[in-house]
């Protein structure tokens, strides 16, 4: 399948080398026969192939204008597929949902290319199309970050940015030598359930990022420290904290995030 192509490391084309792990991928993935699924880089198909099995509807949207050919060879005839040649960056998630998949529930589902993760995540949550579920195969390491808890040393600006989109937890993992070329490091799937409305929405989406940006940035510093970078008032900054009911000298990270959003919103109010 793979002959006569060169992979391009600038896509982060490591593909899946069997169909066991994309099978399993689009099983515990909560694709049901009524669904519409979102693939992000189908390759050369082996995960797409699977979603065809098991969804109403697959649109696959793939940067690499080599592989489109060989897709449609690949899935010639095949009338629950739709391919589109774009990077998923540029692709207006709401306006690509409600023209392909109009009332079905839609998921995602990809083998993500690991350059660009979190920008991908994050647009994804972002966007608000109301995604059933989104299940990404992420490098090890990530998936760590994503599931884990607030306080815990995994625990990231990531993780807090997308806790009030859904929950979230680690399928299985997947050895680097199941790809072809093998990535240097071990990879995982999680599965993201979205929440029918965000648990909850700041008032001004910019403030609340720059507020966990600023929680994030140096994790050794105090919460107080770390957000007098975008807020210069200390006093002030005191005592949105204490109205939080936390310790004056809390760190960044061990403050839950609908916390931070009643920080952010306080600081957005005075500004
Ligand atoms: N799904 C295939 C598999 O599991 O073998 C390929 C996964 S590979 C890790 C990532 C895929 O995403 C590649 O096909 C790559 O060309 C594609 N890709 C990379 N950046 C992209 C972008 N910005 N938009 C859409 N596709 C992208």
């Amino acid at each position: 399948m793979s002959e006569g192509f060169t992979k391009k490391k600038k896509y982060g084309q490591n593909f899946l080398t069997s169909d066991r792990i994309p099978a399993r991928i689009a099983a515990e993935s909560g694709i049901t026969p009524e669904c519409g699924v979102l693939e992000i880089g189908p390759g050369l198909g082996v995960l797409t192939a699977q979603l065809i099995s098991a969804a109403k509807k697959t649109v696959a949207v793939e940067i690499d204008g080599e592989l489109i050919p060989r897709l449609e060879a690949r899935f010639a005839g095949c009338d629950g597929l739709t391919l589109i040649h774009a990077d998923i960056m540029d692709i207006d998630l709401k306006h690509l949902t409600e023209e392909q998949f109009s009332e079905m529930p839609v998921c995602v589902c990809a083998n993500l290319p690991y350059y660009i993760t979190t920008p991908i995540l994050m647009k994804l949550f972002e966007s608000g199309v109301k995604f059933r579920t989104i299940t990404v195969m992420v490098q090890k390491e990530v998936a760590k970050r994503l599931c884990s808890r607030c306080g815990s040393p995994d625990y990231g600006s990531i993780t807090a940015a997308i806790s009030r989109y859904a929950s979230v937890r680690k399928l299985f993992d997947v050895k680097a030598g199941s790809f072809s070329p093998p990535p240097k490091v071990d990879s995982a799937v999680v599965r993201f359930d979205l929440y029918k409305e965000p648990l909850f929405s700041p008032a001004d989406e910019r403030t609340y990022t720059a507020v966990l940006r600023a929680a994030f940035a140096q994790r050794r510093k105090t919460l107080l420290n770390s957000l007098g970078a975008i807020f210069p008032d200390k006093d002030a900054l005191k005592e949105m904290i204490a109205a939080e009911n936390l310790k004056a000298d809390v760190r960044g990270e061990a403050v839950p995030p609908e916390k931070l959003c009643n920080i952010a919103d306080r600081i957005y109010s005075v500004k």
